[in-house]
C-alpha cells in the first residue's frame, strides 16, 4: 500500500520533530518516521540552551529534569573558574526519549501522523520503502533528519564531507551525597579531554557525566578520559552506570539538498563546533525548512532557494567561525591558556550569551584576539 503526504520527515529527534511541528501547525500533510518506536533512548547529554529553548512556544515543564540559570565552566590544571549568571535558564535539562516524544505529540497535535519502527531502506523519485514492511510512502518532500551517521543521506545519494567528532556519555548513579554535592550546578571542564572537554549534567535521579573531542584526527581513549575526569569530580562509588559512545557531526555539508531531498539537524552537521551542542541547531533547522517549504509555496524549486537562502543567513556564518575558534581554543592551548587567564570571565559571558541566543560568535575573531593578546595568529 503507498500512502501520499507533502512532506516525509525521516528521524523524530529535535530536527525531524520541530519540522513536523511546524509544518503541521501550518496546515501541510506531513508525516514523521522513525525506525524506533517512541519513547527511545537517544545517546546524548540531554543540556538544552536557552536558544533552543526558547524556538518552543509551548510548556515542557512535564518533561524538565532541572533549570539552571548558571553554568560553572573550569579549565583543568589552571585553578580558573567561571560562574556566568542570567535571570533566564542558560541550560535545562531534558532526557532525550521524553523530550523527543514531546515534540512529536505536539506535531501530531496539529495532525502531522507518526510511522514508527520504520526504518527506511530505499529512496527514489519521493518514494520510501522500509526494512520491515510493504508499505511505501511517497511526499512531494523529503526531510532527512535522521542523525549524526545519517543512512538516508547515503541512500540519497549525498556526500559527505561533514566531520565527526567522538564523545562518551556515562547515566551514572551515585551515592547521594556524591549526588547532593554535584547536582546544584551543571559544569563544563576544559581539558578533561585532550582537545575537548567533560559535562557533568544532573538529571532528576542521576548524573550525565561524558567527554567530547573536539579534533577529529585526535587519538581518543574516551573511556580512559572519562575514568579520570570522574575521579577529579571525587566520584569514587558508582551504583549504576550505563555508557554510549557516539559522533557529532561539527561541519556542515556543502550540499543541503539533492533533488527533492534537504538534509537537517545531524543530517546537515549542523552541531555548534566549540562546544558540540547540537539540539538548539537541530531544532532551528527543523524550524527553517518548514517555513523554506511553506513561503516557496510547496514548490521544490523555491524552497530549494529559501532553505539555501536561511541556511546561509542564520546557521552556517556561525557554524564558520565557531570552527575556526574551535581550532584556536582546543589545538593552541598555550596562547589559549594566557587568554583564559586575562579574559576568561569575559569569554565565558560571550559564550553564555551565545547559548541565549542573544549573540553569535565574533565575525572579527581574528582581528579581536590579535589585539587582545598583541600578538600575529597567522594560522588563524
Ligand atoms: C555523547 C553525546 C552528548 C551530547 N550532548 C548534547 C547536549 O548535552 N546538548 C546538545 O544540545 N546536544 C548534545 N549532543 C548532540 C545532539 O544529541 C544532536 O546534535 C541531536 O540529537 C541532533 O538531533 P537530530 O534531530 O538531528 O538527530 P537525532 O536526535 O540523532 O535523531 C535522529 C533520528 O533518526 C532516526 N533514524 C535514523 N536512521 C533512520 C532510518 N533509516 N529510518 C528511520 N529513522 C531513522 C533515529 O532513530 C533517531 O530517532 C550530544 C551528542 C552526543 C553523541
Amino acid at each position: 500500500m503507498r500512502k501520499n503526504y507533502e512532506v516525509a520527515i525521516i528521524g523524530t529527534g529535535p530536527s525531524g520533530a520541530f519540522a513536523a511541528y511546524n509544518l503541521a501547525k501550518k496546515g501541510i500533510s506531513t508525516v514523521i518516521i522513525d525506525k524506533e518506536t517512541l519513547p527511545r533512548y537517544k545517546i546524548c547529554g540531554g543540556g538544552l540552551v536557552y536558544r533552543g529553548r526558547k524556538m518552543l512556544d509551548f510548556s515542557i515543564d512535564e518533561i524538565l529534569e532541572g533549570e539552571f540559570n548558571q553554568v560553572d565552566i573550569f579549565v583543568k590544571d589552571k585553578d580558573v573558574h567561571f560562574t556566568p549568571k542570567r535571570e533566564m535558564p542558560v541550560i535545562s535539562m531534558v532526557m532525550r526519549d521524553t523530550f523527543d516524544e514531546l515534540l512529536v505529540k505536539k506535531a501530531q497535535e496539529f495532525g502531522a501522523e507518526l510511522l514508527q519502527n520504520s526504518e527506511v531502506k530505499s529512496i527514489k523519485n519521493g518514494i520510501l520503502k522500509f526494512a520491515n514492511s510493504d508499505e511505501e510512502i511517497e511526499a512531494k518532500f523529503i526531510i532527512i533528519a535522521d542523525g549524526a551517521l545519517s543512512p538516508v543521506s547515503k541512500l540519497a545519494g549525498f556526500e559527505d564531507d561533514r566531520l565527526l567528532i567522538p564523545a562518551i556519555e556515562y547515566e551514572i548513579e551515585v551515592p547521594e551525597e556524591d549526588f547532593v554535592r554535584l547536582s546544584k550546578s551543571v559544569r563544563f571542564d576544559i581539558d578533561a579531554a585532550p582537545f575537548g572537554y567533560g559535562w557533568c549534567f544532573p538529571k532528576n535521579n542521576h548524573l550525565s557525566v561524558g567527554v567530547g573531542v573536539l579534533k577529529t584526527k585526535a587519538k581518543v581513549k574516551l573511556k580512559d578520559y572519562c575514568a579520570t575526569y570522574m575521579k577529579d569530580l571525587e566520584i569514587n562509588t558508582i551504583i549504576s552506570e550505563t555508557s554510549h559512545g557516539f559522533v557529532i557531526p561539527i561541519t556542515p555539508r556543502n550540499e543541503l539538498v539533492k533533488g527533492n531531498c534537504f538534509v537537517i539537524g545531524d543530517a546537515a552537521g549542523f552541531a555548534d563546533p566549540i562546544v558540540a551542542e547540537g539540539i538548539s541547531n537541530a531544532l532551528l533547522s527543523g524550524k527553517i525548512i518548514a517555513e523554506a517549504i511553506s513561503d516557496g509555496n510547496l514548490e521544490v524549486e523555491k524552497t530549494k532557494e529559501k532553505y539555501i537562502e536561511k541556511v546561509n543567513e542564520k546557521l552556517i556564518p556561525e557554524l564558520k567561525i565557531g570552527i575556526k575558534l574551535a581550532k584556536f581554543f582546543y589545538e593552541n592551548t598555550t596562547i589559549r591558556n594566557l587568554f583564559v587567564k586575562k579574559f576568561g570571565a569575559l569569554a565565558a559571558e560571550r559564550l553564555t550569551d551565545v547559548f541565549l541566543g542573544k549573540s553569535t560568535y565574533p565575525s572579527d575573531y581574528k582581528k579581536k584576539l590579535q589585539e587582545k593578546l598583541k600578538i600575529s595568529l597567522p594560522w588563524m
